[in-house]
């Protein structure tokens, strides 16, 4: 990839810091891809493509860097969960074998597998010795009669936020426009409804949750051409061009994605979340507002209505053990807002939220949620998250599972909520899950036991 490319994706004329400031998404830094590479960031945006033989082009430490550590569920096909990679050795590179064996994956992929297309992530060691990924891809796909797309994401090019953006783009290049929805069911025209072809951009139906809304969707008459990349197929990612509208459910990945399809297509985006019964209504209200059908928005409407009366009523008793609940949020992207105004109707109280994987606009949606004043905090470490756990005398902590340790470890409640989890949080009856998942944490009879002085702790004399 050249470096005008890289500068092209960093300056994401979606961003709204790009438009006002002409400063451009921050840069890499030289050695800060501790959060994960650019190989990294474009496998976990577009591994979920469930037919899709995913190959590694590189030494074989870099597939296990990425490969399967989402909890993305798929409804049918599983190949997306079998590991392949070139597994470059040094002789490889010293006799120049990397382009060979990387013909030979792809035809083993596709003999033994027979996917419905080859991703090939190019990773740093065959970017430095030059191998042109884009003329194997081309050669294989012409031999074995079947899609081969390169992402060129070698980890050296930048940060994990980077590699989001070069899947959506090479999805855009390779991909999208290539093949046409099929017809609409008749089934699905039931009672006069006109239905709408949606996207769905940076879903990634982690353990499942998106299946909690899924159903909505179907009543409502709007048909999801693909969820980028959450339980999609090939064929789907094909076929977004001719959608009406995207929805951007995580703004940091594939908003280019978004913005092309705006701009070359004419298909309005906006960004929302699933997240918490406010959030979700706001989001089919948008869908409705986007499309533009009156018939829609009065379906939108009364399901909304349905829908709230019915969770509100399951959710009163949790709410009235959780209500007060102090709650320090340390989570990145889109979940650092979507998850305050899910926690917000909980009854719960964010105390803090942290920002380092956030945006500018995400920054923006936390002060709209939590007020001008909102503490935000950028700092990790397990040292600045217990200070600030005490601090704002938060009564449990909800981040990503890497933070687990830190938090046992000094007795405090902890709720994972990044993509390893086990348990769906989407939509309405997401909401259900979440209340109880969050007071089996903050009522475990565990905190009383561990928080007693050891029985050698005790003076006995
Ligand atoms: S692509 Fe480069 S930075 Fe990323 S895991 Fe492989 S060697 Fe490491």
């Amino acid at each position: 990839m050249q470096a005008k490319d890289i500068a092209e994706l960093l300056n994401e004329p979606a961003c709204t810091h790009n438009t006002k400031s002409k400063s451009g998404c921050a840069r890499p830094k030289p050695g800060a891809t501790a959060g994960g590479c650019s190989f990294d960031g474009a496998q976990i945006a577009l591994l979920p493509i469930a037919d899709v033989a995913h190959i590694v082009h590189g030494p074989i430490a870099c597939a296990g860097s990425s490969w399967d550590n989402r909890g993305t569920r798929s409804s049918g096909s599983t190949l997306f969960r079998i590991g392949m990679t070139t597994d470059l050795t040094e002789q490889d590179v010293i006799m120049g074998r990397g382009e060979k064996r990387l013909f030979h994956a792809i035809k083993q992929a596709v003999n033994t597998y027979s996917p419905a297309a080859v991703f090939v992530y190019n990773t740093c060691v065959p970017a430095l010795t030059g191998d042109d990924i884009s003329a194997v891809c081309k050669a294989a796909a012409e031999q074995c009669g079947v899609a081969v797309v390169p992402v060129d994401c070698a980890g050296f090019y930048g940060t994990k936020n980077l590699g989001n953006r070069i899947a959506g783009d090479a999805m855009f290049k390779h991909v999208i426009g290539t093949a046409e929805p099929l017809p609409v069911p008749p089934a699905a025209q039931r009672d006069g409804i006109t239905v709408h072809d949606v996207n769905l951009i940076g879903e990634y139906n982690i353990a499942g949750e998106f299946w909690n809304v899924l159903p909505l969707f179907d009543e409502l008459g709007l048909r999801i051409l693909c969820s980028l990349s959450g339980d999609a197929r090939f064929r789907e990612v094909q076929t977004m061009h001719r959608a009406e509208a995207n929805m951007v459910v995580c703004a940091k990945a594939l908003l280019n994605v978004a913005r092309k399809l705006q701009t070359d297509y004419q298909i309005p985006f906006f960004e929302g979340s699933f997240y918490g019964v406010t959030d979700t209504s706001q989001a089919f209200r948008e869908f409705a507002q986007l499309l533009d059908d009156p018939s829609l928005t009065a379906r939108t409407e009364a399901m909304i209505a349905r829908e709230e009366a019915k969770i509100n009523t399951l959710l009163d008793p949790w709410r009235d053990q959780l209500r007060g609940k102090r709650v320090l949020l340390y989570t990145g992207g889109v979940k650092s807002w979507s998850i305050v105004s899910a926690l917000q109707d909980l009854g719960l109280e964010v105390v803090a939220t942290g920002t380092n994987k956030s945006t500018e606009e995400d920054k923006a949606r936390i002060r709209e949620i939590m007020g001008e004043k909102t503490k935000m905090i950028t700092d990790g470490s397990p040292k600045a998250l217990l200070g600030a756990v005490k601090e704002y005398q938060a009564d449990i902590l909800i981040a990503g599972g890497r933070n687990m340790y830190t938090a046992l470890k000094a007795r405090i409640p902890f709720l994972d909520i990044n993509q390893e989890r086990e348990f769906g949080y989407e939509g309405y009856s997401g909401m259900t899950e979440l209340a109880r998942q969050l007071a089996l944490t903050l009522q475990s009879p565990v905190w009383e036991a561990v928080r007693k002085p050891a029985p050698w702790a005790i003076n006995h004399a």
